[in-house]
């Protein structure tokens, strides 16, 4: 049989944020060793969670 790519074959993490798994994207295939967060928003929280509850 050919080799045949599976959906489910992509990386996962887990959010530092949220904590949710989340698959490899296009747009991280450069830097997904430095990606800790599952979107910009989180990223976004992370940076702001300091002094506010
Ligand atoms: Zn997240």
């Amino acid at each position: 049989m050919p080799p045949m790519r599976r959906k489910g074959d992509l990386p996962e993490k887990l959010c530092a944020q949220c904590g949710r798994p989340f698959a490899w994207r296009k747009k991280w295939e450069r830097a997904w060793d430095e990606v800790r967060y599952c979107s910009d928003r989180c990223r976004a929280e992370a940076k702001s969670a300091r002094g506010r509850g």
